[in-house]
């Protein structure tokens, strides 16, 4: 059975307070983990500390929402990845549209960052997806394509067997708008044949999450599907209710 995840992305949401307040109500409430489900939440940078103090010993992992590419050095204002590792993170978010349009993030740094990841023994979250103007043309697929070749032929095939996916439609993303189940399955099926067009046994092990407005009444129709393997949870993972009834979906 393949590894199921839900992983919350605060954004740039919170502060100690909140914080503190949203991570005890998930400590109390999460349903226990087994089915080969991980739930996981990932945090601001000036709050791993924290987060690390309250999730150690949990059941909930915790994460970044980016990375750099590089070890160490005059790089003012990066974080690289043995300094998430000191503060236990076990994630790490890279590609999300939001770092390739808002920050110029190419496929080609995407794919340095996810390496960057791996290196220091972090799982990358390997963020792809379409904008809508290019699913209106009919080029969702080339478009992923181009995400995964770029980390594939940096990284190999075989880096996937230690990455997570996370499927983002950037027209789904934080505007209320999620793709419907069969939209996504479309895809992740996609990206599943992929990869197993390369290797069959990295493709039926790989976790591909769904993300883009998923909430506790839609979760279930979306994890039911074959190939949703869980989902990549923005808005919905700052309420604790909501974030608890996403990961209970998952599990059942
Ligand atoms: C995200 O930021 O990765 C995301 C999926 O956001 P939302 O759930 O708010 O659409």
């Amino acid at each position: 059975m393949r590894n199921k995840l839900v992983a919350g992305n605060w954004k740039m949401h919170g502060n100690l307070k909140e914080n503190a307040a949203l991570l005890e109500a998930l400590i109390s409430n999460m349903p226990k983990p087994g089915n080969n489900a991980d739930y996981a939440v990932c945090a601001p940078f000036p709050y791993l500390a924290s987060v690390q103090v309250a999730l150690q010993g949990t059941c909930i992992n915790w994460g970044a929402q980016n990375i750099s590419q590089y070890e160490k050095g005059a790089y003012t204002g990066e974080v690289s990845a043995d300094m998430l590792n000191d503060f236990g993170c076990r994630y790490v978010i890279v590609g999300h549209s939001e770092r390739r349009m808002l920050f110029g993030e190419t496929s080609q740094i995407v794919a340095e960052k996810y390496a960057a990841a791996q290196r220091a023994g972090l799982i990358p979250i390997l963020c792809v997806g379409e904008t809508l103007e290019q699913r209106d043309s009919d080029i969702t697929e080339q478009v992923i394509d181009e995400q995964l070749k770029a980390v594939i032929a940096l990284t190999g095939i075989e880096s996937l067997a230690k990455a997570v996916i996370a499927y983002e439609p950037v027209w789904a993303i934080g505007t209320g708008k999620t793709a419907t189940p069969q939209q996504a399955q479309d895809i992740h099926q996609f990206i599943r044949k992929g990869i197993a067009s390369q290797d069959k046994g990295i493709a039926e092990r790989i976790s591909i999450l769904y993300g883009g407005s998923v909430k506790a009444n839609n979760a279930m129709e979306l994890f039911v599907m074959p190939d949703i393997d869980g989902g990549l949870i923005g808005g919905a993972s700052l309420v604790a209710e909501d974030f608890v009834a996403i990961c209970s979906a998952i599990k059942s």
